[in-house]
């Protein structure tokens, strides 16, 4: 199965993604866990993604499509593949269909988280991350088992430079002006599934699972 899953930013993407990815065993490919892991080894990719991330901007679409095509020729991908927050122009998309088509491939299935604004700020604003593996918490609605660690390494729970309140009103602007536009491209195309994400989390867990058993 090849996915893409698509929201604003503190939607619920990661969260979905992990679930999905476990659950269909497809890898969670994340354009942003990949330009935070390159920040982390301090490489010039990750120093490039650094000035846009930090300012709540999108990093240039020629460097993300080139790191996207690469993963896409790993082996794992063969089996299928979730894009998590990527793309996220309509200029991407049209990439990824032409990296696609070379590789006799296509999307089956884009879902869509949709969520209020309001909520997306607390969403944001509440998300915690494990400095050492990266899993995702939230202070309120998905708080780990000891106060500040990781439940499933111990690791110490970091706030993203990014989810500082100004800079998640700045990523919803950006995404409103320059993401949501692919709901219609892949609607269009007869792609897109929506789901209310203004619910728990695993009640969109359960609504993403019944519309992705039932198409396959
Ligand atoms: P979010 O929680 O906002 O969905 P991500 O972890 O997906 O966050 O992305 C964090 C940042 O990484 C974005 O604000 C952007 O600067 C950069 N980024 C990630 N994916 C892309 C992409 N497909 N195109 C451009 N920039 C991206
Ligand atoms: P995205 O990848 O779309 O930016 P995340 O999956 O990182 O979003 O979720 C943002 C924050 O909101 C995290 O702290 C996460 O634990 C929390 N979260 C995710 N889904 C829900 C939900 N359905 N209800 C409440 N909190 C959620
Ligand atoms: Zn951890």
């Amino acid at each position: 199965m090849r996915l893409v899953i698509m929201g604003p930013p503190g939607a619920g993407k990661g969260t979905q993604s992990a679930m999905i990815a476990q659950r269909f065993s497809i890898p969670h490919v994340s354009t942003g866990d990949i330009f935070r892991k390159n920040l982390k080894e301090g490489t010039p990719l990750g120093m490039k993604a650094k000035e846009y991330m930090s300012k709540g901007l999108l990093v240039p679409d020629e460097t993300v499509v080139a790191i996207v095509k690469d993963r896409l020729d790993e082996k794992d991908c063969k089996k299928g593949f979730l894009l998590d927050g990527f793309p996220r122009t309509v200029a991407q998309a049209v990439a990824l269909d032409g990296v696609l088509t070379d590789m006799d491939m296509s999307i089956d299935h884009v879902l869509n988280i949709d969520v209020p604004k309001e909520v997306l700020i607390e969403r944001a604003v509440g998300r915690r991350v494990c400095k050492a593996c990266g899993a995702t918490y939230h202070v309120m609605y998905n708080s780990p088992s000891r106060e500040g660690l990781c439940d499933s390494c111990g690791g110490a729970l970091i706030q993203r430079e990014d989810d500082r309140e100004e800079t998640v009103v700045k990523r919803i602007e950006v995404y409103l002006e320059q993401t949501k536009p692919l709901i219609d491209y892949y609607s269009e195309k007869g792609l897109l599934i929506s789901m209310d994400g203004g619910q728990g989390i695993k009640e969109v867990g359960d609504q993403i699972v019944k519309a992705l058993e039932k198409r396959q």
